[in-house]
């Protein structure tokens, strides 16, 4: 039987831990070293990628200076990824942080939306 210690760790992963583990599927679109890009289960816009850093950082407000290398590896991403996409017109990277921003999966994720027009304000 596995130690206490190792089954709780495999309890308390996210759902985006998961995918990066290939635990669960997800329609992968991009991945390198420290960044994992997936199709949304759940769209809000013809293009609804999340961009999910490796690491498991719950959110942006719990980042430190040492995590300066990778927030910036994946805003340029997500930007490089924007362009492979053909969003030509535009779109909008979105990291919601705790309950107030709408985090509802605990590990740090920008969400590119793109393909139609988006509303300002948000919701
Ligand atoms: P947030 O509300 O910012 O935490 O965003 C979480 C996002 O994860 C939502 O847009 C969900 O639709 C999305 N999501 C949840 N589970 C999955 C999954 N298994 N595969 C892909 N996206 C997911």
């Amino acid at each position: 039987m596995r130690p206490a210690s190792v089954m709780l760790r495999a309890m308390s992963k996210t759902i985006f831990q998961k995918i990066i583990d290939r635990e669960i599927p997800a329609q992968l679109i991009y991945e390198d070293n420290h960044v994992v890009a997936f199709n949304d289960i759940n769209p809000q816009a013809p293009t609804h990628v999340l961009l999910v850093p490796r690491k498991a950082l719950a959110r942006v407000g719990e980042a430190t200076a040492s995590d300066k290398e990778l927030l910036g590896h994946l805003l340029l991403t997500a930007a490089q990824l924007a362009a492979q996409l053909g969003l030509k017109n535009g779109y909008r990277l979105v990291i919601n942080n705790g309950p107030d921003g709408g985090e509802s999966v605990p590990h740090l994720h920008c969400h590119l939306l793109g393909g139609r027009p988006l509303g300002w304000p948000p919701g």
